[in-house]
């Protein structure tokens, strides 16, 4: 596995790969990797015959008072593990390299990314939209794995690529958990024993969910307020948000109705730490 950290350097070694006839397969994360960022470099593995893995904790998509100075980093971890994940490139760059001064412009995605995480964090999808396509440009993948951990992400994404022709193959991993049902997150390192122990109602709201829409229920407020009452059972937790919404579109919904495809997610805060998950119903 080789190491590049200069964005001009990646670029040229991707027109070399591609001048040899070999095809590209990229995950992108912000380190710290976990068994869920493997399992995406596993699946790529197979889709290519190059794999190339970022690591970048991108200053755009946090906003002001959130975690970016404390983030979690460990790149000499990150390389060993992504090394044995199948990777050939690892791809570091600095913030100054991918935001020289008079950087200017943001991808915005349009209405799907200002609901959910995009209302809770004003600016973020535009930060990952405009991040990602810069590392399309520079990594120039045939195809590019993303985790259903951050669903609307996702979509985001796809919107993207679709609306600005990027020919780039989107390809979306199943969410890894630990054992008692937590997602994997780089996030899950800043809970206090007591704090990671309330973590996995986050998973269990949204079996709720799930049982209750395959027991009948269609009424989504009801849907809500069950995981609701899940999350407020745990004393360090706080809801941000709730939603059953469309899995397409990202708008809510009133009611499941008969070929529906919903995604159930939430946003808790846990202490200090903000975690995400969701899932997917499908009405028959
Ligand atoms: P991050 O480093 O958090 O930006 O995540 C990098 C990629 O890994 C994104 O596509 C995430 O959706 C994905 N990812 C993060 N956690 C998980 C998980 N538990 N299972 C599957 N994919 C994940």
């Amino acid at each position: 596995m080789v190491t590049i950290d200069r964005v001009a350097s990646m670029g040229a070694a991707a027109d070399g790969i591609r001048r040899d006839g070999r095809r590209i397969a990229f995950v992108p994360t912000m380190g710290y990797l976990h068994e869920g960022h493997l399992s995406l470099m596993r699946i790529a593995r197979g889709l290519a015959d190059v794999l190339v893995v970022s690591v970048f904790v991108n200053p755009s998509q946090f906003g002001r008072g959130e975690d970016f100075a404390s983030y979690p980093r460990d790149i000499a971890r990150d390389s060993s593990l992504a090394e044995r994940a199948g990777a050939d490139v690892i791809f570091v760059p600095e913030a100054g390299d991918m935001y020289p001064a008079g950087h200017a412009t943001l991808v915005d995605v349009g209405p799907i990314a200002t609901v959910l995480e995009g209302k809770s964090r004003p600016g973020h999808f535009g930060g990952v939209a405009t991040v990602v396509a810069k590392l399309f440009n520079i990594v120039k993948p045939h195809v590019a794995v993303f985790g259903q951990k951050d669903a609307q992400q996702v979509a985001v994404i796809r919107r993207m690529a679709a609306d600005l022709d990027f020919g780039v193959e989107i390809v979306t991993g199943p969410t890894v958990r630990e054992p008692d049902g937590l997602a994997m997150s780089s996030r899950n390192v800043y809970l206090s024993p007591a704090e990671r122990a309330q973590a996995p109602a986050i998973r269990r709201s949204l079996d709720a969910a799930v049982s209750a829409a395959g027991g009948g229920e269609r009424d989504c407020a009801k849907i809500v307020a069950l995981m609701r009452a899940v999350i407020a059972a745990q004393p360090s937790a706080a809801i941000d948000y709730v939603s059953v919404a469309d899995a397409g579109t990202l708008q809510e919904l009133t009611s499941l109705a008969r070929g529906s495809r919903a995604l159930v997610s939430l946003a808790v805060r846990i202490g200090a730490t903000r975690l995400i998950d969701n899932d997917i119903i499908t009405v028959d």
